[in-house]
């Protein structure tokens, strides 16, 4: 399994800082998601949640030039 870019700035957080609560996250790439099933991946909605259970209201901007934003809570059944 890859290490995705969200886990490896949530894991430097967390061993730099000892923080584990995520406000907010916002997630580039090349072409607008057609969905809900883009970044992060499941992998990482999966580990930002058993980080910290409040990471579920984190704000996560699925689309930048929609200023689309959803909480972790809401992506994670998909
Ligand atoms: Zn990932």
């Amino acid at each position: 399994m890859d290490l995705c870019a969200e886990r490896v700035a949530a894991l430097n957080m967390y061993m730099n800082s000892g923080q584990s609560k995520i406000n907010r996250l916002i997630v580039f790439r090349n072409e607008r998601p057609k969905d809900l099933g883009g970044m992060p991946c499941g992998a990482c909605r999966e580990f930002l949640m058993q980080l910290n259970i409040e990471n579920e209201n984190m704000e996560i901007m699925v689309d930048y030039d929609l200023k689309k934003i959803i909480t972790l809570k809401e992506l994670l059944p998909n």
